[in-house]
């Protein structure tokens, strides 16, 4: 990966009058280690964060990354984000980012141990290349993510739907996924449904439908996965939120992986079955992804 700009944020308290965040940021030198041993988001993976990308020095739905940070932070009990802070230090990143694509993260620890207060920063990295995933494809296994479709209303204290930094299980499924000869996973409880990929939303295409497991679920609402769904709007097709049945996905006219950096993935195989690439809807669908969009 190469990193290309680094930001220390200062968190303010979520309703701090103040105007200007200047002196509340920080540059930081992307190489050089800057974390204490006592972090609690290395020490636990306890925090939250974002990846959104930025295109031609332009930052994506910062506006709805903005709002899932905040959500995120709500459910792992949090401090609520600034968000004009936050958008101040987005903007000021961006602000180093070249021509192409790029990945900006955001990240919120609830910080050193026995500080309590949280530690926050920005990175920015040159985007890998996703061109190959966005035109042939990805090749995708089911994955049992252990727990019925009910859970997440029985369970609140698994952070289901609050994108926290433990990410371990999600890069276990994708090595796993790879074990299997496919590139990437689709997880599906326990009874049967389909929820996410391990670092994407999943989006069926059923006739002139598109349809995309429900967010209460216990899933993550992708950011991409809602710009996409107004765009569909716009241009005539019905759009769903529903429960998805694992059979749906190899019944399908087409699926996509969505997400704020590969985009568009087109699904061209499920658990060894090869299913339809559309390949000239998908690359409308990333001509639109990649183009400026609030
Ligand atoms: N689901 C999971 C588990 C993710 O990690 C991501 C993105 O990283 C998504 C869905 C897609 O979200 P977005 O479109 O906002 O990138």
């Amino acid at each position: 990966m190469a990193w290309r700009f680094a930001l220390r944020i200062d968190p303010v308290a979520s309703d701090d009058p103040r105007e200007s965040f200047d002196d509340t940021l920080r540059i930081i030198d992307p190489l050089a280690p800057a974390l204490p041993f006592g972090e609690l988001s290395a020490q636990r993976g306890d925090g939250i964060f974002e990846s959104l990308g930025v295109v031609d020095g332009h930052p994506q739905e910062v506006g709805p990354h903005l709002r899932r940070l905040a959500h995120s932070a709500e459910l792992c009990e949090l401090p609520a984000p600034h968000l004009a802070q936050w958008r101040a230090a987005v903007e000021r990143v961006a602000a180093e980012a070249g021509e192409g694509e790029n990945v900006m993260k955001l990240l919120l620890s609830r910080g050193v141990e026995g500080e309590g207060s949280p530690t926050a920063w920005i990175t920015l990295a040159d985007a890998p290349d996703n061109a190959r995933a966005r035109t042939e494809g990805v090749r995708i296994v089911t994955l049992d993510r252990g727990y019925a479709l009910d859970v997440p209303g029985r369970a609140p204290w698994l952070l289901l739907g609050a994108k926290t930094l433990s990410y371990a299980t999600n890069m276990a499924a994708i090595r796993e996924a790879k074990r299997r000869g496919a590139d990437d996973a689709v997880f599906v409880t326990s009874d049967g449904f389909v929820l996410e990929a391990p670092t994407a939303s999943v989006v069926l295409r059923v006739g002139d439908r598109f349809v995309t497991p429900a967010p209460s679920a216990g899933i993550l609402h992708g950011t991409t996965q809602l710009s996409l769904f107004a765009h569909l709007e716009q241009r005539g097709f019905a759009t769903a939120y529903d429960t998805v049945a694992v059979d749906d996905l190899a019944g399908a006219d087409a699926v996509w992986l969505l997400s704020s950096v590969r985009l568009a993935a087109p699904v061209s195989a499920v658990d060894g079955h090869a299913i339809p690439v559309d390949r000239a809807l998908t690359d409308e669908l990333n001509a639109y992804l990649l183009s400026p969009r609030d």
